[in-house]
């Protein structure tokens, strides 16, 4: 029986999970690199995870979750996508800070609490960024990133990876654009040579990074 997560190994545990469902090899460097932190620090961490039962680590030093690592980082990630929720509708905070604050009270919601924020949210598949709850992943799937859209096409935004919030810089930057679930975008460049890749949001032209652009998913506008 593992005893409780504390708030790091949760973190460590959720971002495990999400690089894990998209297909990613999950290795230290990685982690470092997502979450700024130093390499030393995660190998730390990581040796902490494997004593405890939550990851597994092969001789190519891939990480992997146990069992109670995949339902403890479901569990976390939950918390996490209900909280943006709590905070968006309740208390109005804006999308860009969601993520950030969400992590200060997740690790922290009792049970009873969580099934609370269910009912009165009405059990969300997403989360106010658009990322599937865990064991929701259908309801993100059929959105596509926005550069498998060729030029002129008029598409909704639907979600910003879990990867984009993760870098606040990032969502201040989307959040400056006007870049948010719902909006409506049309692809002015899709030039995969010549690295440019260009939207039309509000009559305004916008640049985007091939990288950004790939963590941005739509879904094509009835009749465009
Ligand atoms: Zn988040
Ligand atoms: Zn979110």
């Amino acid at each position: 029986m593992n005893k409780a997560p504390t708030a790091t190994i949760e973190d460590y545990l959720g971002i495990i999970y999400t690089l894990q469902r998209d297909g990613e090899e999950v290795i230290g460097a990685r982690l470092a690199e997502i979450m700024h932190v130093s390499a030393p620090t995660v190998t730390v961490t990581l040796k902490r995870m494997l004593r405890d039962g939550w990851i597994e680590i092969d001789e190519k030093k891939r990480v992997t979750l146990t069992e109670s690592g995949y339902e403890a980082a479901r569990s976390v990630l939950r918390r996490h996508m209900l909280t943006e929720w709590l905070l968006s509708r309740v208390l109005n905070i804006p999308l860009s800070e969601l993520h950030e604050e969400a992590h200060k009270i997740e690790h922290t919601l009792s049970p009873l609490v969580e099934e609370q924020l269910i009912t009165s949210l009405d059990d969300p598949n997403v989360c106010p960024h658009g990322n599937p709850l865990p064991g929701q992943e259908n309801a993100s799937q059929h959105w596509l990133p926005l550069t498998g859209f060729i030029e002129g096409s008029v598409a909704i935004i639907r979600r910003i990876h879990e990867l984009l919030e993760e870098d606040y810089n990032m969502m201040t930057r989307l959040a400056q654009l006007g870049i948010q679930p719902g909006v409506i975008v049309q692809v002015n460049a899709n030039d995969r040579a010549n690295y440019l890749f260009e939207i039309i949001l509000n009559d305004q032209l916008i640049q985007l990074s091939f990288e950004t652009a790939e963590k941005l998913f739509a879904e094509n506008l009835p009749g465009h």
